[in-house]
């Protein structure tokens, strides 16, 4: 049974279906093993990271989302021939997770230059109140699998953040020169 979601500015997304066995859960369209945890326990997790690690917490992140952005464009969606769906559909993934909300993104080939409106990110919201940016493990996520899609070596900046006061997270995408 499939269960539709309407959410606010009209995206049509669909649930999860979870299966149980024993004690492990899997995400049937995937069919991976997913834990259940909440904000607050991320929110723990990475409190305590960036006190062992200070501001290379932060590189560490946009390193770490960069890498997961390649395993998933090249493993996750692989079904998907066209590069382009293939990233809308991962963009939209993140939205079924609950991860984030990808607003708008744009990304022009010839001027090698985009961007990315993120609503509700859970980085912004576990590291809030920041006098900076926090979503640097977005910020690599998004390099990776745009530049992955248009086959470009990409990196991206966020310019304001939710978890700065800013009524979104906005980054700013281009080539490395
Ligand atoms: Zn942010």
């Amino acid at each position: 049974m499939k269960t539709v979601v309407k959410s606010k500015g009209s995206i049509v997304t669909r649930d999860f279906h979870f299966q149980r066995h024993n004690s492990l859960l899997f995400i049937e369209e995937m069919g991976e093993r997913a834990v259940v945890f909440t904000l607050k326990n991320l929110r723990n997790f990475a409190r305590t990271y960036l006190e062992i690690h200070g501001d290379e917490f932060f590189y560490i992140e946009y390193e770490r989302g960069f890498r997961l952005g390649l395993l998933r464009f090249n493993n996750t969606f692989s079904r998907i021939k066209d590069p382009i769906k293939r990233l809308e559909k991962i963009l939209k993934f993140s939205e079924w997770t609950g991860a984030w909300q990808v607003v708008e993104w744009s990304f022009n080939s010839k001027t090698k230059k985009g961007y990315a409106i993120i609503k509700n990110s859970y980085w912004a919201e576990v590291l809030k109140p920041f006098d900076r940016p926090v979503c640097h493990n977005l910020a690599g996520y998004l390099a990776a699998i745009i530049g992955s899609a248009y086959g470009m070596e990409l990196e991206a900046e966020e310019v304001e953040c939710e978890a700065k006061g800013d009524e979104r997270c906005y980054f700013i995408i281009h080539a490395i020169d």
